[in-house]
């Protein structure tokens, strides 16, 4: 089996899906690889190192597509660049199939077979997989230090000869795995953190990594795959009226909430962000999103009040070493779990496979988003937004 690494399409995407350490890995299971030359450049990973692990480079993306059984990229193709792709051959990506219809269905018309990485189903089992989760983390790192480097004072308490330097406040709202990579992070410079959640299993999480849990009275909203849905009308308000509070307070906000496919919620009024002090900066993961701050502006870092919105979206690509060394682990396990001695091991009988391949055959094969497609169900839902993007991306 070949697999195809290519240079990601999006512009300023600096991650890479494979680097060289996993080439190797990935040969001793009969697993070869190919790759487009510079596709690792941004991230640090020469061809020369490629070349040295034992992948092949190819000097075009025809060149690399023409005999790849499987292309493994982050960001989802353009549609223009589903029709390169080798008929029959796979595609391992993030895919955001619930929403992106156009894509799916150009991918079953194109024969591929499209595995969703962002579909892969949250389980132990799947957890070294879990690219959601590893690029979260290093989303989550990486806001705190823009918001650090951003903020004009000191995170840690300092006791200097020129006076006490009071440590910074810093609220984090929305403890998944972003949020607690960046309470964690905040702590570890030396803020004093609290954090907000509308799942109540988290409250434990928040206090393990030594932050404050803000309690608000409103519904539990975890869901049974363990992700959020929206609060009720009431809740909010209350919620509303909690952060308000909190957020008066705060140096720094690290927004990141999200519901799964639905816009991020307004959890930060332009009135909170008038109530807080000149100087404070507020990082939003969930930009891409619409934000959670009323205030965000998408890919822009914008001043309000005195206080620093930064709407950044490419965290992960900032991270870009880190970031595409976790994927690339988290493609090794999965390509080590659906092939076997270099072929395809395909059991649709399997939670991770079905889970998460969607077109296969020339047929649109996950039930969900064949329900989604189908013309009685012709609809796209209104407002909705990939679930977790916002981190992954
Ligand atoms: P996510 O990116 O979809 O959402 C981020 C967080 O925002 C979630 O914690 C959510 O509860 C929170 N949120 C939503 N609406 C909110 C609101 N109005 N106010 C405050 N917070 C709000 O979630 P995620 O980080 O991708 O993962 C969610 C959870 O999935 C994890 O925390 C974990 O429990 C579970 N998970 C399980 C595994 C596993 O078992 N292998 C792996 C990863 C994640």
């Amino acid at each position: 089996m070949r697999i195809a690494v290519r240079r990601e399409g999006v512009a300023g995407e600096r991650r890479v899906s494979i680097v060289p350490e996993s080439v190797k890995r990935l040969a001793a299971k009969k697993i070869d690889a190919s790759v487009e030359a510079g596709a690792g450049a941004a991230a640090f990973a020469s061809d020369e190192e490629y070349r040295a692990a034992g992948a092949r480079i190819d000097p075009t993306l025809d060149a690399l597509l023409a005999d790849a059984d499987a292309v493994v990229q982050i960001r989802p193709p353009r549609l223009d660049e589903v029709a390169r792709l080798k008929e029959g051959s796979a595609l391992v990506s993030l895919l955001f199939p619930l929403v992106e219809h156009d894509l799916v269905r150009a991918l079953a018309a194109r024969k591929v077979t499209a595995i969703a990485v962002d579909m892969i189903p949250r389980t132990t089992v799947a957890q070294m997989m879990d690219v959601l989760s590893s690029q979260a983390t290093a989303a989550g790192y990486e806001a705190v230090l823009m918001a650090a480097g951003a903020l004009p004072k000191f995170f840690p308490m300092l006791m200097t000869a020129a006076g006490t330097i009071a440590p910074a406040r810093v609220l984090v709202l929305g403890a998944g795995v972003a949020g607690l990579q960046a309470i964690g992070t905040a702590r570890r410079l030396g803020a004093v953190v609290e954090a907000f959640d509308v799942r109540k299993a988290v409250k434990e999480q928040v206090e393990s990594l030594g932050a404050k849990f803000v309690e608000v009275e409103t519904e539990d909203a975890a869901t049974a795959g363990g992700y959020a849905r929206e609060l009720s009308d009431d809740s909010k308000r209350r919620q509303a009226e909690a952060i308000a509070r909190h957020v008066a307070k705060a140096d720094v906000v690290v927004c990141t909430a999200l519901i799964p496919g639905r816009r991020a919620p307004v959890l930060v009024s332009g009135e909170m962000v008038a109530s807080m002090k000149a100087g404070s900066v507020i990082v939003d993961l969930a930009a891409e999103q619409q934000g959670n701050c009323e205030l965000t502006k998408a890919g822009q870092t914008v001043v309000e009040h005195g206080v620093t919105i930064i709407g950044v979206t490419d965290l992960t690509s900032r991270m870009c070493a880190h970031a595409s060394q976790m994927y690339s682990r988290n493609m090794e396990k999965l390509l080590f779990y659906i092939t076997k001695d270099g072929a395809w091991k395909l059991d649709f009988k399997d939670e991770i496979v079905a889970g998460s391949v969607i077109t296969h055959g020339g047929e649109i094969v996950h039930p969900k988003v064949k329900e989604l497609l189908a013309p009685a169900g012709n609809s796209d839902g209104g407002g909705n937004v990939p679930p977790s993007a916002g981190a992954a991306r």
